[in-house]
């Protein structure tokens, strides 16, 4: 009987490839099939072994070019089947807006072994690469992570509004689209417009771009940003807790030598 194989949903960390776990960083070496998304850094991909099998599952932006997921899902199925070391990389964590859950799902409906490895997830690793303390105990004593990806007047965004202007800080993934809406809906939830926003494009890759601003004013001041983008709200976004130009320069990451 074949031996049977595993899969292992990796976080890759938010960008800087130097961000990944040592554990993941083990099982990406030791994978002898890697499926990934679009936002990998290249020298992370460095790191697979050269006779490794490399599928690329891009999904970037609104589904146009995209892999389907049922794709992933069966590749990935089809080669644990074969008793093969499957790692699924994926940008930030594998389970915060990732789709691990639903991979994970379908690969233990099939009796195939699931593990999961977690990583900086981009809340967390934009915010200390911008020095914003994401809890702060006198400006942020509760965090929502929500999605921005759906238009905030469909019927498939299905926030509610006035709990999440609530919230100290809220974190919004995929929503530079709809970042006035997101902004509008907010203010008429009951949040002052004055609330410090920032949005962190390319969050810890020398690219990353920094802009602050009054939440009203937010998707002004964002507008030519580049995709992926990430937005603060809440009081913590003014408190830097150093001046964030000179530290952006001297963030910038000179390359990986991993051992
Ligand atoms: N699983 C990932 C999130 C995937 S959803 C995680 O845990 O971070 C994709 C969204 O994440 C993007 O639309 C963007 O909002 C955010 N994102 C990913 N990488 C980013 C980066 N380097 N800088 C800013 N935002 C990023």
């Amino acid at each position: 009987m074949q031996p049977s194989g595993t899969v292992s949903l990796v976080g890759a960390g938010p960008g800087s490839p130097d961000l990944i776990t040592v554990r993941g960083l083990k099982r990406l070496r030791e994978a002898e099939v890697v499926v990934y998304d679009a936002l990998i850094h290249p020298e992370l991909l460095e790191q697979i072994h050269p006779e490794a099998e490399r599928v690329y599952a891009g999904k970037r932006g609104y589904c146009v070019g995209s892999t389907l997921q049922e794709t992933i899902c069966d590749v990935l199925a089809n080669r644990a089947g074969q008793g093969l070391r499957v790692v699924r990389l994926k940008g930030g964590d594998p389970c915060v807006f990732g789709r691990g859950g639903e991979e994970a799902e379908f690969l233990a409906e099939r009796g195939i072994e699931v593990e999961i490895v977690p990583g900086v997830t981009t809340a967390v690793g934009a915010c200390a690469a911008a020095n914003i303390p994401l809890t702060h105990r006198d400006a942020g004593q509760s965090v929502a992570l929500i999605t921005g990806h759906f238009d905030p007047e469909s019927p498939d965004c299905t926030h509610d509004w006035a709990a999440l202007a609530k919230m100290s800080t809220l974190v919004v993934y995929m929503g530079l689209r709809h970042l006035h809406a997101i902004a509008a809906k907010l203010i008429d939830a009951g949040l002052d417009p004055f609330t410090p926003a920032t949005v962190i494009a390319n969050a810890t890759l020398p690219s990353q771009i920094v802009v602050d601003s009054p939440l009203a004013l937010i998707a002004d001041a964002a507008r030519n940003l580049p995709a992926p983008a990430i937005l603060v709200i809440g009081e913590v976004a003014a408190k830097p807790q150093a001046p964030r130009v000179p530290l952006a320069a001297s963030r910038q990451h000179p390359g990986v030598a991993f051992a």
